[in-house]
């Protein structure tokens, strides 16, 4: 099958989960929301399989970061999907600040049932706590460092938070948890092991980049072939697999002496190009089957 890549697990072991979990699991008690960072390009393919079942009924709340990399059209489109769910999903780009301030607005808003409800059995007003949790590259430190404004503004120490953890206060409405809360991706899962090589979350010497390429810009000439015929100046009908790379090579110049092509050049310069978003705002996950029952984890 063209479209098996071996992918092998290498940075997650069931070790490595239970700790993860158990760390999540840990924090989960000190917060009243839960904020999970998912790739806008793969919202699918970018989820913790078992983050429903860590979570439990604590409210959560999505943040489709690298907006600014994914197709405006299906990022309205996965909005919708999960508000359907009930789930209120905010497009950000932690890295411009884009969608910051509507984050901070509907986490205060998906926390304020429990702050009401604890003002209601006579406690203090306080701010909303809530935590990031996301896979690794989804951007959890970017954004930290966003919400923060780069000067964290700490809070005082609480009983039963060791000390090692900070709280970061966000105006009056708002405190989050200074830790980001990382999670193991969809390795399993063919499609979502391509997608989060695709788009660089994982690393790129555990798998065999050169297929790795061929299949992206598969992918990109079926979905995409206008972004990708503008970005190398390329007219009429794309040629497909390694004559596609071929041709990319040569428009950009990665010819070794005699004029071959310099193949791992030119993979090179794909895989930049499309994670840069060079090669156009692009969404590779589509939608999961609406008359599905809305379980998608
Ligand atoms: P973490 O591992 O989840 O903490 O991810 P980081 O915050 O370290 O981000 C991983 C990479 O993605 C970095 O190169 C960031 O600059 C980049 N990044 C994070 N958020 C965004 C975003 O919204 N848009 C774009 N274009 N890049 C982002």
């Amino acid at each position: 099958n063209d479209n098996v890549i071996d992918i092998p697990s290498l940075q997650w072991y069931p070790g490595h989960m239970r700790k993860a979990e158990r760390l999540v699991k840990e924090n989960l008690k000190l917060v009243d929301v839960v904020v999970e960072l998912l790739d806008a390009r793969i919202p699918l393919s970018s989820a913790n399989p078992v983050l429903r079942e860590i979570v439990g009924g604590k409210p959560r709340l999505i943040v489709l970061n690298k907006a600014d990399l994914a197709d405006e059209t299906a990022t309205r489109t996965w909005v919708k999907y999960f508000a359907a769910q009930g789930i209120t999903a905010v497009p950000v780009d932690a890295v411009k600040g884009h969608g910051v301030k509507e984050l901070v607005q509907a986490i205060a808003k998906c926390a304020k049932p429990k702050t009401d409800k604890l003002v209601q059995h006579g406690a203090k007003a306080r701010a909303a706590r809530c935590m990031i949790l996301g896979i690794p590259n989804v951007g959890k430190s970017s954004l930290i460092n966003r919400l923060s404004g780069g000067t964290k503004t700490k809070v005082e120490n609480r009983p039963g938070v060791t000390r090692a953890k900070q709280w970061i206060r966000l105006g009056a409405q708002l405190e989050l948890l200074d830790m980001p809360g990382i999670l193991w991706p969809k390795f399993e899962d063919q499609q979502a092991a391509l997608h989060l090589a695709f788009t660089g979350a994982i690393n790129d010497n555990v798998y065999d980049v050169a297929s790795v390429v061929l299949l992206l810009l598969n992918t990109l000439r079926e979905a995409y072939p206008a972004d990708l015929a503008a970005r190398y100046r390329m007219e009429g009908d794309l040629p497909s697999g390694t004559e596609l790379l071929e041709e990319i090579g040569r428009r950009r110049g990665c010819l070794r002496a005699g004029g071959k092509i310099d193949y791992e050049k030119a993979e090179q310069i794909v895989l930049t190009d499309f994670r840069s978003g060079r090669l156009g705002r692009v969404t590779l996950d589509s939608l999961p089957d609406m008359s599905f029952d809305g379980d998608v984890r």
